[in-house]
């Protein structure tokens, strides 16, 4: 046996559907067994989850309390309180009989140790009249401390198919095998001496089976270092060679692009000008630039693209004095592509510029031949073709842009708007046959902590734009409370009556299936548009906007509203992402406590397009004051930045979904909640990469790195 064993050669006659529901869950090799950590540690058989649990159980969970409220029973017109407790693996309701107090006891958002026997109702198991002991989050949660000192049995996430215990007692065999004692360290010993972190082998043993729980708590450290440790070694390591990669030099064009920009119908502010002078200074190194340009929504992002992009359309490609250096621009929604087209069109309109846009559903191009005053449409081939020779400088795009088919003569510039990664190894094939790289400049307005971005992002140089449009004001933002309703549409009735339009954010697509517990009550996009055209605006014109809806009805939709045939649109958070109608100046985001403070920054920057007064109300119908203060931060956050470490504060590692956003664990993103952490991660990958770039004394970390970029890129 060794860790790259196959687990269902170690483990012969598992049942077909165990081994499905391993894979499914990631766990195909040993070694992926004994990185699969325990959620929590119990004393005794009763310690449960709220998956799987049966009546009659008796059960101790660590959990949050999602929702609580005191209510009566119909039936007996007895008092109780209703809650539903949620903890990672699903969730369940708890009835207090005769305690209505308790939901003030409880509020929303309180973690707590429950204890109590599952009872049922309607054949829905639910926890009754629970014992409750608040503890800080579910991670302080994660040990029973009246057990300290005694024998701590690890608790496993759990999945259909396959239980706590069969990972506990599949991982205890491994142990007994004798593979930990060759087991090698990938992380150099000095680092782990220097802060105090327990080796690999001790750190196994002490997260799957502690004696005590400092034991545990080290051993979660150091594989907190370790993933994060690890994804710096990659970006450090991809930072190198993109910086040793040639690229197209770009130079002396500090004063036609100041002239660019003097064509604006506004002024740049300082924090744009100094964007484009250092990237306008990257470009003349000759070696690949790698930037990140982060800057809330409204900032003023496509116009530092735009003048850089000219400084790239305006140079002539080497040892040739015809054609132009090209440039392709990624969106991540066949909307927002369409609307950088546009937008660009205006930048460089006077300039008489050729610009492509390809999307998965046609292709366009400007100016027209027929009328030079607009696009018209093209064929694909016919693009792909003016793309291929050099004569179109400026390339636009979804996705589409990089797919094999599509070729440059001289890419040099690659620009990426809200997409996650775009890693060496893209730039690279987007380029095909050519030994330089395309100079990168990635673009985001999600606004993520300081620690996320060093490690996300570590291999790109950052550039803030920390500063809004003069005269822009900032968006009037109401929590509205359910008696505050009816107000509140009174004050969207004045907006549309003075021609404005307005955004309705709802958290679901459909209805939720009534079956399943506990997702009632949150308003869903079909039902909430049908219900406003009924009930509260029957005058205006009322659409939906969601992600299940074709790419072609939701241009069309976009269309409509652009064009302003909707009043309203009711969507779900896809508008979140650079959707641009100045003449929205409202949104209304319901069920609003689902919504992290960076989302519901993002989507409140919606309306912040034009100098005009912008509102957003925040609907929650939320009792628990914890929620409502986390709230109340939109109204006094600078900006979207501090929101995020917010979130990161208030919320608890496990919900920033770190996991299927960025691809960090749980366990990854409690460093990332520890800023010395992160550094101390950061510092020492570049010293190794610097020290050796080829990693020829590190081949466990050279091992290990190849491993987990497949999983980052
Ligand atoms: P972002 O992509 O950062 O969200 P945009 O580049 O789309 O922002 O800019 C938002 C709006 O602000 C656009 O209508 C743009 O024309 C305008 N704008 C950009 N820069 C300035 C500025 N310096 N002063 C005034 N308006 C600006
Ligand atoms: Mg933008």
């Amino acid at each position: 046996m060794n860790l790259n064993s196959k687990i269902e050669d170690i483990f012969p006659r598992l049942p077909d559907s165990r081994k499905k529901a391993l894979k499914k869950i990631g766990l195909n090799t040993v070694e992926d067994l004994l990185y699969y950590f325990p959620a929590r540690y119990g004393d005794t058989e009763e310690i449960k989850n709220t998956k799987n649990v049966q009546k009659g159980d008796k059960i101790i969970i660590y959990a949050r309390v999602k929702k609580i409220k005191p209510t009566k029973a119909y039936y007996k017109k007895i008092t109780m309180t209703e809650a539903v407790l949620e903890d990672s693996e699903g969730s369940i309701q708890a009835v207090w009989f005769r305690q209505p107090y308790i939901a003030k006891m409880l509020p929303e958002g309180t973690y707590a140790k429950f204890s109590g026997t599952i009872s049922e109702r309607k054949g829905k198991p639910y926890l009754a009249n629970p014992e409750y002991e608040i503890t800080e989050s579910i991670t302080s949660g994660i040990f029973n401390k009246e057990t300290d000192n005694h024998f701590f049995i690890p608790v496993y996430p759990e999945s259909k198919g396959v239980t706590s215990q069969w990972i506990y007692h599949s991982i205890q065999k491994v142990f007994t095998s004798g593979l930990l004692d060759n087991i090698e360290d990938a992380i150099p010993e000095d680092i782990l001496k220097k802060y105090s972190l327990p080796k690999l082998k001790t750190s196994l043993i002490w997260i799957h089976s502690p004696k005590k729980q400092s034991d545990a708590l080290s051993a979660r450290k150091r594989f907190a270092f370790e993933e994060i440790f690890f994804i710096q070694l990659l970006r450090q390591k991809q930072k190198r060679e993109s910086l040793e990669k040639p690229s197209f030099k770009i130079e002396n064009k500090k004063d036609s692009a100041k002239k660019f920009t003097e064509k604006f119908p506004f002024k740049l502010t300082k924090s744009q000008e100094k964007s484009i002078d250092q990237i306008l200074s990257d470009f003349e190194k000759g070696n690949a630039m790698s930037r990140l340009l982060e800057g809330d929504v409204g900032s003023g992002k496509t116009a530092v693209a735009a003048t850089t992009v000219y400084a790239v359309t305006t140079t002539k490609p080497n040892g040739s004095n015809a054609g132009a250096l090209q440039t392709a621009y990624m969106a991540p929604t066949e909307i927002l592509a369409k609307q950088l087209f546009e937008s660009f069109i205006q930048y460089f309109y006077h300039l008489n510029v050729q610009i492509g846009l390809i999307t998965s559903s046609g292709c366009k191009k400007f100016p027209s031949k027929t009328n030079p005053e607009t696009w018209t449409d093209i064929s694909r081939s016919q693009l792909l073709k003016w793309t291929a020779n050099g004569e179109i400088p400026i390339l636009i795009g979804t996705h589409s842009l990089i797919q094999k088919s599509v070729e440059f003569k001289n890419l040099a510039y690659v620009i990426i708007d809200e997409q996650h990664r775009f890693g060496t190894k893209q730039r690279r094939d987007i380029t095909k046959k050519d030994e330089r790289i395309p100079h990168l400049l990635s673009m985001t307005a999600t606004p993520i902590p300081r620690t996320l971005a060093l490690t996300i992002y570590g291999d790109l140089d950052l550039t803030l734009l920390d500063e809004m449009p003069k005269g822009r004001k900032p968006v009037i933002t109401e929590i509205v409370t359910p008696e505050r309703r009816k107000t509140a549409y009174e004050e969207m009735r004045k907006e549309l009556q003075a021609g404005r339009q307005l955004y309705v954010i709802c958290p679901r697509i459909d209805e939720p299936d009534p079956d399943k517990a506990n997702t009632l009550n949150v308003k869903s996009v079909k039902t909430e548009a049908k219900r406003l055209k009924e009930e509260i605006f029957p005058e205006y014109e009322i659409d939906i906007l969601h992600s299940k809806m074709k790419p072609k009805e939701k241009e069309e939709t976009m269309r409509q509203f652009e064009e302003k045939e909707i009043d309203i649109l009711v969507s779900t958070s896809v508008v979140e992402v650079g959707v641009n109608v100045p003449n929205a100046t409202m949104i209304v985001i319901e069920g609003a406590e689902r919504f992290g403070l960076a989302q519901l920054h993002q989507l409140r920057g919606r309306v912040l397009r034009s100098n005009t007064q912008a509102y957003c109300f925040i609907f929650s119908d939320t009792k628990s004051e914890q929620t409502l203060n986390r709230l109340n931060a939109l109204k006094t956050a600078e900006n979207g930045f501090k929101l995020a470490e917010a979130d990161l504060e208030l919320r608890g590692s496990g919900e920033l979904s770190g996991k299927k956003q960025w691809g960090i664990s749980d366990i990854g993103m409690e460093a990332i909640k520890n800023i010395k952490m992160v550094e101390s991660a950061r510092n020492e990958a570049k010293e190794i990469i610097e020290k050796d770039p080829e990693l020829k004394k590190y081949l466990l970390i050279k091992e290990r790195l190849k491993k987990i970029e497949v999983h980052f890129e």
